[in-house]
Protein backbone atom coordinates (compact mmCIF):
# COMPACT_ATOMS: atom_id res chain seq x y z
CA UNK A 1 0.00 0.00 0.00
CA UNK A 2 1.23 3.54 -0.71
CA UNK A 3 0.45 6.68 0.93
CA UNK A 4 -1.33 9.17 -0.95
CA UNK A 5 1.01 11.86 -0.15
CA UNK A 6 4.50 9.92 -1.17
CA UNK A 7 6.69 12.61 -3.04
CA UNK A 8 7.88 9.85 -5.53
CA UNK A 9 4.57 8.56 -7.04
CA UNK A 10 1.47 10.38 -8.38
CA UNK A 11 -0.98 10.20 -5.66
CA UNK A 12 -3.84 9.32 -8.56
CA UNK A 13 -2.35 6.67 -10.25
CA UNK A 14 1.23 5.52 -8.93
CA UNK A 15 3.20 6.18 -11.54
CA UNK A 16 6.18 8.56 -11.22
CA UNK A 17 5.48 11.88 -9.78
CA UNK A 18 7.61 14.88 -11.65
CA UNK A 19 7.71 17.59 -9.10
CA UNK A 20 3.57 18.94 -10.01
CA UNK A 21 1.78 19.15 -6.52
CA UNK A 22 -1.68 20.08 -5.60
CA UNK A 23 -2.50 21.72 -2.12
CA UNK A 24 -5.19 23.45 -0.69
CA UNK A 25 -4.87 26.40 1.32
CA UNK A 26 -3.68 25.38 4.33
CA UNK A 27 -3.20 22.01 4.08
CA UNK A 28 -0.39 20.25 5.54
CA UNK A 29 0.37 18.01 3.13
CA UNK A 30 0.70 17.71 -0.98
CA UNK A 31 -0.58 15.68 -3.25
CA UNK A 32 2.64 14.49 -5.90
CA UNK A 33 1.03 14.22 -9.65
CA UNK A 34 2.58 12.88 -13.13
CA UNK A 35 1.72 14.66 -16.08
CA UNK A 36 -0.85 13.08 -16.89
CA UNK A 37 -4.41 15.71 -17.36
CA UNK A 38 -6.66 13.06 -15.92
CA UNK A 39 -4.29 13.03 -12.85
CA UNK A 40 -3.92 16.79 -12.17
CA UNK A 41 -8.18 17.19 -12.96
CA UNK A 42 -8.60 14.69 -10.62
CA UNK A 43 -5.96 15.77 -7.13
CA UNK A 44 -8.52 18.05 -5.70
CA UNK A 45 -10.76 15.00 -4.78
CA UNK A 46 -7.92 12.26 -4.27
CA UNK A 47 -6.70 14.92 -1.80
CA UNK A 48 -9.34 15.14 0.14
CA UNK A 49 -9.83 11.02 0.15
CA UNK A 50 -9.50 9.50 3.72
CA UNK A 51 -6.39 7.21 3.38
CA UNK A 52 -8.84 4.26 4.55
CA UNK A 53 -10.92 5.23 0.89
CA UNK A 54 -7.62 5.54 -0.56
CA UNK A 55 -6.32 1.79 0.39
CA UNK A 56 -9.61 0.53 -0.41
CA UNK A 57 -9.47 1.69 -4.49
CA UNK A 58 -5.73 0.81 -3.98
CA UNK A 59 -6.45 -3.01 -3.12
CA UNK A 60 -9.36 -3.06 -5.51
CA UNK A 61 -7.15 -1.85 -8.51
CA UNK A 62 -4.23 -4.22 -6.97
CA UNK A 63 -6.91 -7.09 -8.02
CA UNK A 64 -7.29 -5.64 -11.52
CA UNK A 65 -3.73 -5.66 -12.10
CA UNK A 66 -3.71 -9.46 -10.97
CA UNK A 67 -6.39 -9.97 -13.54
CA UNK A 68 -4.55 -8.17 -16.36
CA UNK A 69 -1.69 -10.54 -15.29
CA UNK A 70 -4.44 -13.90 -15.66
CA UNK A 71 -5.60 -12.72 -18.83
CA UNK A 72 -2.20 -12.63 -20.24
CA UNK A 73 -1.37 -16.08 -19.68
CA UNK A 74 -4.45 -17.15 -21.07
CA UNK A 75 -3.62 -15.45 -24.05
CA UNK A 76 -0.13 -17.61 -24.38
CA UNK A 77 -1.60 -21.00 -22.63
CA UNK A 78 1.07 -21.14 -19.83
CA UNK A 79 0.30 -20.72 -15.81
CA UNK A 80 3.67 -22.60 -15.75
CA UNK A 81 6.30 -19.51 -14.77
CA UNK A 82 9.10 -21.34 -15.35
CA UNK A 83 8.06 -22.32 -18.58
CA UNK A 84 8.29 -18.68 -19.69
CA UNK A 85 10.98 -17.17 -21.60
CA UNK A 86 12.08 -14.10 -20.71
CA UNK A 87 10.04 -11.74 -23.29
CA UNK A 88 6.77 -13.57 -21.53
CA UNK A 89 7.76 -13.40 -17.66
CA UNK A 90 8.59 -9.41 -18.54
CA UNK A 91 4.99 -8.88 -20.45
CA UNK A 92 3.17 -10.60 -17.48
CA UNK A 93 4.74 -8.08 -15.27
CA UNK A 94 4.26 -5.63 -17.07
CA UNK A 95 0.41 -6.44 -17.75
CA UNK A 96 0.02 -6.46 -14.03
CA UNK A 97 1.74 -2.82 -13.47
CA UNK A 98 0.02 -1.64 -16.41
CA UNK A 99 -3.80 -2.77 -14.77
CA UNK A 100 -2.78 -1.88 -11.13
CA UNK A 101 -2.00 1.69 -12.37
CA UNK A 102 -5.39 1.92 -15.49
CA UNK A 103 -7.51 0.90 -12.86
CA UNK A 104 -6.25 2.86 -9.91
CA UNK A 105 -6.52 6.02 -12.74
CA UNK A 106 -9.66 5.11 -13.79
CA UNK A 107 -11.68 4.57 -9.90
CA UNK A 108 -9.90 7.60 -8.51
CA UNK A 109 -11.35 9.47 -11.96
CA UNK A 110 -14.54 7.89 -11.16
CA UNK A 111 -13.71 6.16 -14.84
CA UNK A 112 -15.22 2.77 -15.47
CA UNK A 113 -12.52 0.10 -16.49
CA UNK A 114 -14.27 -3.31 -18.02
ZN1 LIG B 1 -0.85 10.18 -12.40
Amino acid sequence: MIDQFNPAVCGVCARSAIGIGHSPPRASKILWLCDDPKCIQAAKAVHSMKQDEFTRIESLAAAKGGDAGIEFLETIGKTDFTAMNIDEWSEFRRRIIAGYRAALLADMTGEVVL
